[in-house]
């Protein structure tokens, strides 16, 4: 029921998933630049076509809802289901007469504060990520890892550095702020997580009271109080620029969920690195498995080790494209 043509496409019908090339028809999971592409006709949730036309001005989309079947080209039947990854991240689920498959596109299983919680459907055939495919990705409990973040943010705050807190813009920002707002630490964001910040609220996502990054605010004689301007949210790729340099002191923390790997802090350019993930672990990756009861599983965009260790688990599985390699995304 899967075909790998150049990309993830469903057989004998013509909808590709998640390509990154342009196609005649296209779903599309969710808005991280390496699941979005120009598409003649693109299946979405109205959010990812809110937050992918802002990225890369998709224009083309036909947003349909959660839950709601479309019916194609007669014997094809979709549905998208709630991924638990960024706002508007979706599943979809597809029904045509050789059998059933869900594509998870990138998800997780754990609650969060800024996004719907994933909703799985039985299938015949599953094909998941596997970003955190090993056992030695197992996270501890988000709240737990909320505390950690709430305390290096206000011990910081408290000796005068200025916490800069760094994670991906689109999602893993919006769920940052959202602790620190839920903790009453004042915030500053970085023009690239204000702007999908703004996003977020528009569709009815509060992320908490922020001031966008103004130069001035932070450096020079007009500078306003450190305990002001507050925890200063900011995409990884600022660590080693001036905007992080500049500073004289600054307590830098990186969220990801590569956090447990031992490298982390030098690999980010940080002092703290927290598993604060958008992906599911090693143990929700089974559990998914277990709940869709698939005949047979695809995996792709993480550790083709998971491969093997269901195998070993006796569960049928491979990679759904047979060359993939190890993709650092999140
Ligand atoms: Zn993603």
């Amino acid at each position: 029921m899967l075909q790998w043509a150049d990309d993830l496409k469903v057989a004998n019908s013509d909808l590709y998933l998640d390509s990154c090339r342009p196609r005649g028809v296209c779903f599309v999971s969710h808005a991280h630049s390496d699941h979005i592409c120009c598409h003649e006709r693109v299946i979405a949730t109205p959010a990812t076509a809110k937050l992918a036309h802002h990225r890369i001005g998709m224009t083309c989309a036909e947003p349909l809802d959660y839950r709601r079947d479309l019916q194609r080209d007669g014997d094809t039947i979709v549905r998208l289901l709630p991924a638990g990854h960024v706002l508007g991240s979706a599943m979809i689920h597809v029904t045509r007469p050789e059998g059933t498959l869900l594509y998870t596109g990138d998800y997780k299983l754990r609650a969060s504060r800024t996004v719907e919680s994933a909703e799985l459907q039985s299938a015949d055939y599953l094909v998941m990520e596997s970003t955190y495919g090993v056992p030695m990705f197992r996270f501890p409990p988000a709240d737990l890892v909320a505390e950690q973040l709430v305390d290096l943010v206000r011990g910081a705050l408290r000796d005068g550095r200025q916490p800069i807190v760094m994670g991906y813009s689109l999602g893993k920002s919006q769920e940052v702020a959202r602790i620190l707002a839920d903790a009453g630490i004042a915030m500053t964001m970085h023009g690239a997580v204000a702007t999908i910040s703004e996003l977020y609220e528009q569709l009815g996502v509060p992320v908490g009271k922020f001031r966008r990054y103004q130069f001035a605010d932070f450096h020079g004689g007009g500078a306003i109080d450190l305990q002001e301007r507050g925890a200063l949210l900011a995409p990884p790729y600022v660590a080693r620029t001036p905007f992080v340099t500049r500073f004289k002191n600054p307590c830098r923390i990186i969220l990801t969920g590569w956090a447990l790997l031992k490298n982390a802090i030098y690999r980010y350019g940080a002092d703290h690195a927290l598993p604060l993930s958008d992906h599911a672990d090693f143990d929700e990756l089974l559990e998914t498995i277990e709940r869709v009861r698939p005949k047979k599983v695809f995996t792709h965009h993480g550790y083709r080790e998971f491969v093997d260790e269901l195998q070993k688990r006796h569960i049928d599985a491979e990679l759904a494209r047979p060359d993939e390699q190890l993709m650092l995304f999140e």
